[in-house]
C-alpha cells in the first residue's frame, strides 16, 4: 500500500467546471462557447485563488494574533515561474482541473500554455527567493516576500540571423494577470530628495517629491500545510493626477510628465547579474520597495495603533536582506524609529540591529554594491546623515575593540565618497550568511575577513536549496511517481530527506531500469517540446548534455563550447573515427546582460558553432548543439528532467552556490563539475564516485594568480585547445570573417581571467570517463539514481529550517 498525503480538495471536477463557467460568465463576460484557452486560464486561476482565500485570511490573522515572529524576505527579485500548476497542486485541485478543462472542451496544454511567466528576476538569486517563500509557506512559517512588481521583467531573448542576442521588452502585464491583486487601500507614501532642516532641535527631512507605493499581493500557498502566505510586490503610482492648468494650455505631454516619472520607478528590472549598475533609478527602486515594506510591516503588526511600541518590532518580524539591494532598509528603519516615532538613537539601533540579517551572494568584489555618497545625499539626505553617524559609532566601536587605524579605514562603511552596502549590512544586522559551505568560508577568510575577525559570531552558513514541489513534483511527474512507488509514500514531497530510502533500490536492477525508462520518456517529451517551441530536431536517443544558467565569464560557457569545437575537430580530422563517437546533444540556455560584450560574443559563438555542426553531414547524429532562446523557469522545468549530464564548471571560488546543480541532481542527471559552490556539498553527499570532478581547486587558482597566469602557455601546450581556438579565430564559425570573434579570442589568449584555458585539459580528459560510463546504461543510471537518493538535503525546506534555527529564531504557526 502506498501512502498518499498530497492535498486533495473535496471539490469534484464537475463542481470545478461550474466554477470556471461562473467565473467566465459573471466576471469575464464570455460564454464557454466564446472562450479562448486564455479565458479559461484566467477563469481557472481565479477559481483556484478563491479556494485558497480562507487559508490566506486565516494565515494572516494567526500571524498577527499569534506569538510567532514572521519572516520578511526583502528581495529585489522573485523569479516565480508560472503559478497555475503550482497553485492547483497546493490546493489539491490538479485532477479536478484536468477533468474540468476537458469537460469544457479545451486542451489542458493550451490552457496551461496561456499563462505568461512573470520574469521578475535575472537568475539564481531571484529563483532562490521564490523557492524560499514556497518553502516557508509549506513549513507553515508566517512570512512575507517583499519586492517590486516590475512592469517589464527580464528582457525576452531572441537570436538574430547572425546568432546575436536581441533583447526585447517583456510585456508580461498586457494580458489579464489573475494572480496579483492590487490593493489601492493599503498604499504607502515613499519620498525622495529635498533637504534636512533642524526644527526644535530635531532633524526634519523635507523631501522634494513622493511616489505612491501600491501593493500587489500574490498568494503563496504552502504544500500540505494549510497555510497561504503573501508575496507583496510594490508598484509605483503618481500622486499628481495631471496638472489641469498645464493641460488646459494643451501641453498634454507636460501635464502627464510627473505621472510618467513617478511610475518609472517600478518600470524595469535591471537586467544585470553579478555586476551592480550604479544608476540613480536603481537606488530609487531599492529605497522605494524597502521603505514601503517597513511601513507595511508596522501597519500589519500594530493594527490601528497611533503610538505602537516599536521596541517589540524585532519580535514581530525579522527582515532578511537578499543581497545588498535592500540594505538601505537599515538607515530607513533607523529614520522611521527616530524621526517618525520619536525613539532615541540607541533604542533605534538596538531594534534595527535585531531586525535585519544579510545574505551575501557573491565573492566577486565588483559585484558588491557601492553607492556614491553624492547620489545618496541627493536622493536620501537624511539617510546619508544616519549612515555617517553609523560610521562614527562603528569606528568608535572598532577602536574600543583594539582594531588598528588602518584596518578601521579598510572597513569603513562610509568613506566620505561612497557607501559600501555589504559593510553596512554586516554591521547593521545580526547575522551574515553565505549560501554554501565553501562560499561562507571564503566570505570569512577573504571577502569580509576583517568583519569576521571582529564579529565572528555574526557569520554563519546556510546552503541554498530548491523547492521539490516545482522542480520535482511538477516538473517531473514520471520520476515523482517512481519515487513514490519506491518509497511506498509520497511524503518525500514535503520531507525530501526521505529520498535516502531510494538508495537500497540502486542495487535492484529492475528498479534502475524503471528509472532509466523514466529518463528516456522525459527525453522524448523534451524532444517534442523543443520541436514544438523551437523547431529543433533533438534525437532523444543521444545523451542530453545541458548547460543552462546566466551567461557569465566565471561560469565558463567558453570552456564547454571550446571542448565541443575540439570534439568537432577530432571527428573532422579523423583523429576519432565517427563510428567511435558516443552521440551527444548539447543544450545551452543563457541570457547575457545587454551591456556585457564578451558574454554576448560567447552567445553568438555558441549559436554559430551550433549552425556549423548541425549542418555538417560528417558529424550527423554524433554531435549536435542546440541553444533554445529565452532560458526561463518554464524551459528549466521542461529541460531538467530530460538531462543525462549537466555542466557546473565555474572557476573554483567564483560560484557562490548554484541552485541549477541541485535541480539537476534531484532529477537524476549526472554532473560534471569543479569544486565550487554547492558542487562540493553535492559531491560529498552523493559520493565522489558518482560525480565527475575535474579542474583546479580554490587554492590552486589562487596560487596560479599569484605566480602570474599566462593563458598563452596552455594554448601552445595543448594541440587540441590550440586547434579549437584557431577555428574560432580563422572564421570557421563566422563564414570566413576573422573579425567577428577577434575580441573573444584576444581575451582568451591574453587575459582569460577565469582560467578557462588552464582547466581545458582536465575538462576534456574527464570526458572519456564520462563516455565510458554512459556506454553502460545500467551503471550510469544506478549512479544517477544514487544522486537522486542523496540530494534530499538540497530542498529549500531544509534551507528554511537552517535559517529559522541559525538566524531567524522563529518557527511555524501553531
Ligand atoms: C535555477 C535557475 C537559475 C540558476 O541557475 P544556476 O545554474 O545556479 O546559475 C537561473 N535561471 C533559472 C530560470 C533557474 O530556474
Amino acid at each position: 500500500m502506498t501512502e498518499i498525503t498530497a492535498p486533495k480538495s473535496a471539490v469534484t471536477a464537475e463542481q470545478f467546471a461550474d466554477e470556471i463557467r461562473e467565473q467566465l460568465k459573471y466576471t469575464q463576460g464570455v460564454t464557454v462557447e466564446q472562450a479562448k484557452p486564455a479565458d479559461v486560464y484566467v477563469a481557472a486561476s481565479a477559481a483556484v485563488r478563491r479556494h485558497l482565500m480562507d487559508s490566506w485570511f486565516k494565515t494572516q490573522s494567526d500571524m498577527v494574533n499569534g506569538n510567532t515572529k514572521a519572516v520578511g524576505y526583502l528581495s529585489a527579485e522573485f523569479l516565480m515561474g508560472k503559478q497555475l500548476r503550482n497553485a492547483l497542486l497546493n490546493a489539491g485541485l490538479t485532477e479536478q482541473f484536468d477533468a474540468a478543462v476537458k469537460e469544457l472542451g479545451f486542451s489542458v496544454q493550451d490552457v496551461v500554455d496561456a499563462e505568461h511567466e512573470p520574469g521578475l528576476g535575472n537568475g539564481g538569486l531571484g529563483r532562490l527567493a521564490a523557492c524560499f517563500i514556497d518553502s516557508l509557506a509549506s513549513l507553515g512559517v508566517p512570512a512575507f516576500g517583499y519586492g517590486i512588481q516590475y512592469k517589464y521583467g527580464i528582457f525576452e531573448q531572441k537570436f538574430d540571423e547572425n546568432g546575436k542576442q536581441i533583447e526585447t521588452p517583456d510585456y508580461w502585464l498586457t494580458n489579464e494577470e489573475p494572480w496579483g491583486h492590487i490593493d489601492y487601500n493599503r498604499d504607502q507614501k515613499v519620498s525622495f530628495g529635498g533637504e534636512v532642516v533642524e526644527e526644535d532641535g530635531k532633524k526634519v527631512w523635507k523631501p522634494a517629491w513622493s511616489v505612491r507605493a501600491v501593493p500587489v499581493d500574490y498568494m503563496v500557498p504552502g504544500y500540505a500545510s494549510g497555510r497561504v502566505n503573501t508575496l507583496r510586490l510594490w508598484t509605483a503610482k503618481s500622486y499628481d493626477e495631471f496638472d489641469l492648468l498645464t493641460f488646459n494650455k494643451s501641453e498634454y505631454l507636460d501635464a502627464v510628465k510627473p505621472q510618467v516619472e513617478a511610475e518609472n520607478i517600478s518600470k524595469i528590472l535591471y537586467p544585470e547579474d553579478s555586476t551592480p549598475q550604479g544608476k540613480a533609478l536603481r537606488l530609487e527602486q531599492q529605497y522605494f520597495f524597502v521603505s514601503a515594506s517597513i511601513h507595511d510591516a508596522i501597519r500589519v503588526f500594530y493594527p490601528g495603533q497611533d503610538k505602537p511600541d516599536l521596541t517589540t518590532f524585532a519580535d514581530k518580524i525579522t527582515f532578511q536582506l537578499n543581497d545588498t539591494h535592500p540594505v538601505i532598509g537599515i538607515p530607513e528603519l533607523m529614520r522611521v524609529l527616530m524621526d517618525e516615532y520619536g525613539y532615541d538613537w540607541d533604542t533605534a539601533w538596538t531594534v534595527t540591529n535585531k531586525t535585519f540579517n544579510y545574505t551575501c551572494h557573491t565573492l566577486l568584489p565588483e559585484a558588491l554594491e557601492v553607492w556614491p555618497s553624492k547620489l545618496i545625499g541627493e536622493l536620501l539626505p537624511r539617510h546619508l546623515e544616519i549612515i555617517e553617524k553609523i560610521q562614527d559609532q562603528f569606528a568608535a566601536e572598532l577602536k574600543a575593540k583594539g582594531v588598528d587605524e588602518a584596518t578601521i579605514k579598510d572597513m569603513a562603511i562610509y568613506t566620505g565618497d561612497s557607501v559600501r552596502m555589504a559593510y553596512l549590512a554586516t554591521y547593521g544586522g545580526s547575522h551574515v550568511n553565505g549560501v554554501a559551505e565553501l562560499h561562507s568560508q571564503l566570505l570569512k577568510d577573504v571577502t569580509l575577513k576583517n568583519f569576521s575577525d571582529v564579529y565572528p559570531d555574526k557569520f554563519t552558513n546556510v546552503t541554498n536549496g530548491v523547492t521539490p514541489r516545482r522542480f520535482v513534483k511538477l516538473a517531473n511527474p514520471r520520476l515523482s511517481d517512481l519515487i513514490t512507488e519506491g518509497l511506498g509514500t509520497d511524503k518525500w514531497v514535503s520531507d525530501l530527506e526521505l529520498l535516502k530510502g531510494l538508495e537500497p533500490l540502486a542495487a535492484d536492477d529492475e528498479f534502475v531500469k524503471k528509472f532509466a525508462a523514466v529518463k528516456q520518456a522525459n527525453k522524448v517529451d523534451f524532444s517534442n517540446y523543443a520541436k514544438r517551441e523551437y523547431g529543433f530536431d533533438i534525437d532523444p536517443n543521444t545523451m542530453i548534455n545541458t548547460m543552462v544558467k546566466r551567461l557569465h565569464e566565471y561560469k565558463r560557457q567558453a570552456l564547454k563550447i571550446l571542448a565541443v569545437i575540439a570534439r568537432y575537430a577530432d571527428i573532422k580530422s579523423g583523429r576519432i573515427a565517427a563510428d567511435d563517437v558516443m552521440p551527444r546533444t548539447i543544450v545551452f540556455g543563457a541570457k547575457a546582460a545587454p551591456g556585457y560584450y564578451l558574454a554576448k560574443q560567447t552567445i553568438q559563438l555558441i549559436n554559430n558553432v551550433a549552425r556549423v555542426i548541425n549542418n555538417d553531414p560528417d558529424v550527423k547524429g554524433k554531435l549536435n548543439v542546440y541553444f533554445p532562446w529565452n532560458y526561463n523557469v518554464r524551459l528549466a522545468q521542461h529541460l531538467i528532467p530530460a538531462a543525462d549530464l549537466d555542466e557546473q564548471i565555474s572557476q573554483a571560488g567564483k560560484e557562490a552556490s548554484g541552485t541549477g546543480n541541485m535541480k539537476f541532481a534531484l532529477n537524476g542527471a549526472m554532473t560534471v563539475g569543479t569544486l565550487d559552490g554547492a558542487n562540493v556539498e553535492i559531491r560529498e553527499r552523493v559520493g565522489a564516485e558518482n560525480f565527475f570532478l575535474f579542474g583546479m581547486t580554490v587554492d590552486e587558482v589562487d596560487a596560479l594568480y599569484a605566480e602570474g597566469y599566462d593563458p598563452k602557455k596552455y594554448y601552445e601546450a595543448d594541440p587540441r585547445l590550440k586547434a579549437a581556438i584557431d577555428m574560432v579565430a580563422d572564421g570557421t564559425f563566422s563564414n570566413g570573417d576573422k573579425t567577428v570573434y577577434e575580441d573573444l579570442v584576444h581575451d582568451w589568449l591574453t587575459k582569460d581571467w577565469f582560467m578557462t584555458l588552464a582547466d581545458f585539459g582536465a575538462y576534456t580528459a574527464i570526458q572519456s570517463e564520462i563516455e565510458a560510463l554512459y556506454a553502460q546504461p545500467l551503471e550510469w543510471n544506478r549512479k544517477a539514481l544514487i544522486n537522486v537518493a542523496n540530494s534530499g538535503y538540497f530542498s529549500s525546506d531544509r534551507s528554511m529550517e537552517d535559517y529559522l534555527e541559525r538566524i531567524w529564531m522563529t518557527g511555524p504557526l501553531k
